[in-house]
């Protein structure tokens, strides 16, 4: 809404509101003379590919400026309300932007923007927003002193390219057996969180995780779970090892607890076939109804009894779309064969539970023999917690996934909790990737920006002055984190820039202690990749903003 009305009162003419309104309902002849008209203004009308454009980028830096006070250690969080009710307080950029109801095309691709960098390297999502909103800014200044839009895009573009080769350029090695400074990256992830004061906890949590799925160059985060309960405090989340389940046994087999256990995950069903189509039988005699019954027996029994001759004595059983998956004849077999069930084990969790286990999901009766079977110490139901959970799993190929256990107080805790875990992952996975590290607290930017602008006096021309204005814009990081951390931006920025002119590399913003300090002495690192990346995509999508020049809708 504010968004709309903000973009409104700068709409400079008709024409323009037409184009982005043109879902709105009118009646026919006006609007087959509308379009006529503003068909024959847009070939005439020499304004409009600016008016556009600017309308563009007014909407896109609303987008930015409103997720701007949410940047950095002391950021504030947003609340977010759906249509529906639901309640979300996050601090992450790519959440809060992903829950506002943005409808400008162009603040759209913002909103896109945020979700490329959390594809791309998973935390950075609010920066890669604030750099996008201020080299929008600093292109519209520059389109206002005459430059052409093409021109500007080209030398931002090879700009992005020497910020780059600069940050390679000041990248601290990393090795990955160094946890500690494993540790310091993932707490500068979590600091900016609502979880900050547990980051000493979360943070280890996270690094070994990661650790532990990598392989070799490669982690998937598919192989971390993260299952949030509510009750208890953050201060209890914890690592589990072996595999959580989210279900209870769905038969009483006379125990509480399975030692020894032969684990069987099946993906068919344990209930009578039915045929593909629909069909009914009919049964009019008694004799044959009788038979039906027998044989519903017999050939459940006969499952049952194969699998009991295998050994199996805990039965994973994967949800079925088609019919059921178990019944309640089926259920009690089991029982009597004292083999434990956990029904509905979700598709999509079947690859996590195999690779857990280190087997492989059973698709047929003739395939369920003692060797596919998996062994563990002990499947347990957790009082009181509603999870089972199968703990002491051997196997060559088993544990190869991590689950974490996340408590807190309360629903909307838990789901930040989450996220800022996810972040912390993020971070490493980066590292794995590329094991490179650069200080935070606003010092890369300002480095960058002052290597650019010593790099803009060696050109001439226009280009020097795209350079100095990308150089200018990449203030805007330490600036506003300064401003979140109530200090007052311009003296510290230009503080910052003194000592990185005096060759200071590594200074940025303490908010700790409020002042303007060396960041790896504070321990503020974050890995190279989050910074290359939200510079590199904050520059493209200006880029194809500024290239913009008209909007047609085609929803009438
Ligand atoms: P994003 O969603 O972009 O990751 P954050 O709110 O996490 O946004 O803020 C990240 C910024 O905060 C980075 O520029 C990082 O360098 C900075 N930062 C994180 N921790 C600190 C700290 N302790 N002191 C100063 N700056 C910090
Ligand atoms: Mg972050």
């Amino acid at each position: 809404q504010t968004l709309l009305q903000s973009y409104h009162s700068f709409t400079p003419s008709d024409s323009l509101d037409q184009s982005i309104h043109a879902n709105t309902p009118r009646d026919k002849t006006s609007d087959t003379m509308t379009a006529t008209q503003s068909n024959e203004k847009s070939f005439k009308d020499k304004e409009k590919p600016s008016q556009i454009r600017s309308s563009n980028m007014i909407a896109a830096k609303a987008v930015s400026d409103s997720i701007r006070t949410s940047l950095g250690p002391k950021g504030m969080d947003k609340m977010i309300q759906s249509a529906n009710g639901d309640v979300t307080i996050t601090n992450d950029g790519a959440t809060i932007l992903k829950q506002m109801q943005v409808t400008h095309p162009a603040a759209k691709m913002l909103v896109e923007l945020s979700k490329a960098q959390d594809i791309e390297a998973g935390d950075g999502t609010t920066t890669v927003v604030v750099i996008a909103g201020s080299l929008l800014d600093a292109s519209q200044k520059l389109l206002l002193k005459g430059l052409h839009p093409t021109r500007i895009s080209d030398a931002f573009q090879s700009a992005a390219k020497a910020c780059a080769d600069i940050l390679e350029s000041m990248a601290i090695p990393v090795d990955m057996k160094d946890t500690e400074a494993l540790t310091r990256v993932a707490s500068t992830s979590l600091n900016s969180k609502v979880v900050t004061q547990h980051s000493p906890l979360l943070a280890p949590i996270a690094v070994n995780a990661v650790l532990k799925v990598r392989d070799q160059n490669y982690v998937d985060l598919r192989d971390i779970k993260i299952i949030k309960k509510l009750g208890g405090t953050l201060d209890d989340t914890a690592t589990i090892d072996g595999l959580v389940l989210p279900q209870r046994f769905a038969n009483d087999f006379g125990a509480k607890k399975v030692e020894k256990a032969r684990i069987g995950l099946i993906q068919f069903c344990v209930s009578p076939p039915k045929t593909d189509m629909d069909n009914q039988v009919i049964v009019s005699d008694y004799t044959q109804m009788d038979r039906i019954l027998r044989e519903e027996r017999a050939y459940i029994l006969n499952i049952v009894k194969q699998m009991k001759k295998a050994g199996c004595n805990v039965l994973l059983i994967q949800k079925s779309i088609l019919r059921d998956a178990l019944n309640d004849l089926a259920l009690h077999f089991l029982a009597k064969a004292k083999i434990a069930v956990i029904r509905d084990v979700e598709r999509e969790d079947i690859e996590f539970v195999c690779k857990s286990l280190g087997c492989r999901p059973i698709a047929s009766l003739d395939h369920f023999t003692a060797d596919a079977l998996s062994s563990a110490e002990l499947v347990e139901e957790i009082p009181g917690a509603k999870f089972v959970k199968i703990s002491g799993i051997t196997g060559p190929a088993a544990n190869k996934t991590v689950n974490i256990l996340i408590r807190g107080s309360n629903k909307l805790i838990l789901e930040e909790a989450e996220r800022s875990l996810h972040d912390a992952l993020c971070v490493i996975r980066c590292l794995v990737l590329k094991p490179a590290l650069i200080a935070g607290g606003g010092s890369p930017e300002i480095e960058l920006s002052l290597r650019l602008s010593e790099l803009s006096r060696s050109l001439v021309g226009l280009d020097a002055v795209c350079y100095r204005a990308f150089a200018e814009a990449l203030e805007v990081v330490p600036f506003t984190l300064a401003e979140n951390a109530g200090l007052n931006p311009i003296s510290t920025v230009t503080e910052l820039r003194q000592k990185h002119a005096n060759g200071e590399k590594n200074t940025g913003i303490n908010v700790r202690l409020g002042m303007v300090t060396n960041m790896l002495d504070e321990n503020v690192v974050q890995p190279l990749q989050v910074t290359l990346s939200a510079i590199t995509l904050a520059s493209e999508t200006v880029r194809s903003i500024l290239k913009i020049d008209d909007i047609i809708s085609t929803v009438r």
